[in-house]
């Protein structure tokens, strides 16, 4: 079983905090990027023919600005050269103001059964300091049309001044919108972006501020009916994102598209992240890949825990012990010791206390051996 990531490098505008391959310029390539798409699709289903799709998530970009014919065509064409189970979890990233009923019957109409919606925050001002397209009331009118869909919706912490009753107003508008699951980021600003300057002039949020305001949300989001499953991920129960757990039980994924990483028989490799330079490639039946690594031995000893160790769930000794032919507990006896504070086991699993998930790094970096 696997995952399939599509990614769209396209966007209306680019926001200020962005570091993802999307580029506002070249919109006008999307005919023949999805052309290009479709023909890897097919290449990598031929590379790779027992494979059997259980998720699919189209991403960005945002994916929502182009011809919704081009999405409903990578679909089909999934489809058509893959086995894509039927009950499947099909994603699509969309951004208010760039979606209307049509573009929505037509992504239902070929299986698209989650919206994750790019909110980020309710307030206007935020929104426009950070160069979104959108405004709080296009996110509603958005999820109006979604209405009774299983959608979920993104929201940053750390923004210039950002309070956590204003995050709270945030999470309020998302849950009138319907949404029953939210991914909570905190900014990351990220060198050569406009926010990077702010970062630098002092003018975001500092680290111990932004988990004081997570902490405060994810026991707002408790409340509400949303409880954490991954550090950054909450849902109503049954509203997890399966696409996103397989990531994080080192499970296997197909990406396609420019910059989009695949991680298939214990290779990881990632496309190229210029769109010319794909499309180039997959015309002239080149290779679009930048970089190509076999994950073995320790990396993917510490791939297992390190992903593992950000679900509620924790990773499993048993399955560890089996995957690597190893005794867990005895090898990394010293490390359970030192960090015991921050530990717990639950049966066979090992898992890191609820209240020190958010910090869960300096915690996992012990298990690189
Ligand atoms: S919508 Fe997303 S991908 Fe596009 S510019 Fe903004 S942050 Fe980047």
């Amino acid at each position: 079983m696997a995952g399939l990531y599509i990614h769209i490098p396209f966007c209306k505008q680019k926001c200020t905090y962005c570091d993802f391959a999307s580029f506002p310029k070249e919109i006008g390539k999307a005919e023949s990027y999805f052309a290009c798409l479709y023909r890897e699709i097919e290449g990598r289903s031929k590379q790779y023919p027992d494979t059997v799709v259980d998720t699919i998530y189209i991403g960005g970009g945002t994916p929502s600005v182009v011809e919704a014919k081009f999405i409903a065509g990578a679909i089909r064409q999934v489809k058509k050269c893959f086995t894509v189970k039927k009950d499947a979890e099909i994603t699509i990233e969309i951004n208010p103001g760039t979606v209307n009923a049509e573009k929505i019957k037509e992504y239902k109409s070929v299986g698209i059964n989650r919206f994750s919606i790019g909110l980020q925050t309710g307030w206007d001002e935020q929104l426009k300091r950070l160069n979104r397209v959108h405004t709080a009331k296009d996110f509603l009118l958005c999820a109006n049309m979604l209405k009774g869909e299983n959608i979920s919706a993104d929201i940053l912490l750390g923004l210039h001044n950002q309070t956590a009753e204003e995050v709270k107003k945030t999470v309020d508008l998302a849950l009138a919108g319907g949404v029953k699951h939210i991914s909570m980021y905190a900014l990351t600003p990220e060198v050569g972006t406009p926010i990077y300057t702010d970062y630098l002039n002092g003018e975001l949020l500092s680290d111990d501020e932004v988990a004081d305001i997570y902490d405060e949300i994810r026991a707002y989001l408790l409340e509400k009916g949303l409880y954490r499953y991954e550090v950054s991920n909450f849902a109503v129960k049954g509203f997890e994102s399966r696409h996103n757990y397989n990531y994080w039980e080192r499970g296997e994924y197909i990406g396609v598209g420019v910059s989009a990483s695949s991680f298939i028989d214990g290779r990881r490799f990632t496309n190229t992240f210029k769109i010319d330079e794909y499309m180039n490639a997959v015309i002239y039946n080149k290779n679009p890949e930048i970089s190509s690594d076999q994950i073995e031995g320790a990396d993917a000893e510490f791939e297992y825990i390190m992903l593992g160790l950000r679900t509620i769930k924790g990773i499993s000794i048993a399955k560890y012990n089996k995957l690597f032919s190893a005794d867990f507990d005895k090898k990394y006896a010293d490390v359970l010791n030192k960090k015991s504070r921050f530990l717990v086991r639950d049966g066979d699993n090992l898992k890191i206390k609820d209240e020190y998930l958010y910090v869960q790094n300096d915690i996992i970096l012990d298990f690189m051996k």
